[in-house]
């Protein structure tokens, strides 16, 4: 379920030792999908480094002043929800009610006791005293029916990763019309340009199911097999790779279009084949997804004729390693 944004009023902020704990407030309010953080005084510190993390990674996020919380409170559209130890169960709170873009009133150390007055609901995360930090986010959590809410993206993206750091700096990942200008610059044919765009049909239906960069995927597909204005042969995906370095294009990218052949080339069959020595198997989501999309973008049957040449070539593991992304993709192939 879509749910209205809240926002968050932060009381208590003492510029002298709250400094770090506000911009945290703001901080996790931003990052489970509130829309604006309200300080009574305004703090220009707290204000720019929020400006700058949502100028970077995204959204629309504001710090905001409000000379008179009371009023803010009183005539706030929507549900104002006080977290407090000393308020009702969170548990039975949600239980109980379907919050309408709700105003979060958080404090740093007793708030006064008007809070608790004009606020519609008092809510506890626990009746413990902890911190305004965990008692918004676990909240908001709970709001957002425990899913992290998408955001417009900012310049940079930071891409879930169970091993190295994944950060895609998106001014090094072209649009899909700077992709079709570079095509044309290298004469890609009609024939190539038509499968790119076949590519990307697949590559967005296996993004929607499985989730993935949108830009990384849509520049993968466009520029997958760029190489091949180059040659047809299987060095087009490092051609392709090169040309991506020479653009300064992204790296993520870079491996997208080096990596997609077939269900990915190991470093011994690299070898074999006359192309630098290192391995191209696709290893993240979207490179994988981009392989995949290739194998599968004339349809079921292609597949199968695809499957049936490369093992007649004699190259069974790589036929193996193509079926076995196509079950990752949990497709009836
Ligand atoms: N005794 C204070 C109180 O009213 O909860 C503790 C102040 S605490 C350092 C700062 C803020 O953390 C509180 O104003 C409240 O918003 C939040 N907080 C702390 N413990 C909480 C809990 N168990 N449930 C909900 N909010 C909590």
């Amino acid at each position: 379920m879509v749910r209205a944004l809240p926002s968050v009023l932060r009381l208590g902020h003492r510029q002298d030792r709250d400094k770090r704990m506000t911009t945290h407030v703001g901080l996790t309010a931003r990052a489970f999908g509130s829309k604006n953080m309200y300080l009574p005084k305004m703090d220009s510190k707290v204000r720019d480094t929020l400006k700058d993390v949502t100028k970077r990674f995204g959204g629309d996020f504001e710090v905001k002043e409000t000379k008179n919380w009371k009023r803010l409170i009183k005539e706030w559209n929507g549900d104002v929800v006080h977290l407090t130890m000393y308020g009702s169960d969170i548990h039975e709170f949600f239980s109980e009610h379907d919050l309408e873009e709700p105003l979060m009133v958080v404090g740093s150390q007793k708030v006064p006791s008007a809070v608790y007055e004009l606020s519609d609901h008092n809510v506890s995360v626990g009746n413990q005293p902890h911190s305004e930090v965990a008692a918004l986010a676990v909240f908001l959590d709970r709001y957002n029916d425990r899913s992290i809410p998408d955001r417009p993206s900012g310049e940079l993206g930071i891409l879930p990763s169970r091993e190295k750091k994944r950060v895609v700096d998106y001014s090094k990942v072209p649009s899909a019309s700077e992709c079709f200008e570079f095509a044309r610059k290298r004469n890609m044919s009609p024939e190539l340009m038509e499968h790119s765009i076949a590519v990307l049909d697949r590559a967005l239906h296996l993004q929607k199911r499985h989730g993935g960069d949108l830009r990384l995927i849509i520049a993968g597909a466009l520029l997958h097999d760029i190489g091949r204005t180059v040659t047809h042969g299987v060095e087009h995906g490092v051609e392709g790779s090169s040309m991506i370095q020479e653009k300064g294009w992204s790296d993520e990218l870079r491996k997208i279009v080096e990596r997609h052949i077939g269900g990915g080339i190991t470093k011994e069959e690299a070898k074999e084949a006359g192309l630098p020595s290192r391995s191209y198997i696709p290893e993240t989501l979207e490179e994988k997804l981009i392989c995949h999309a290739d194998n599968t973008a004339g349809g079921e049957e292609r597949f199968s004729d695809l499957i049936k040449r490369v093992k007649r070539a004699g190259h069974e593991e790589s036929a193996e390693r193509m079926r076995s992304l196509a079950k990752e993709f949990e497709e009836i192939l």
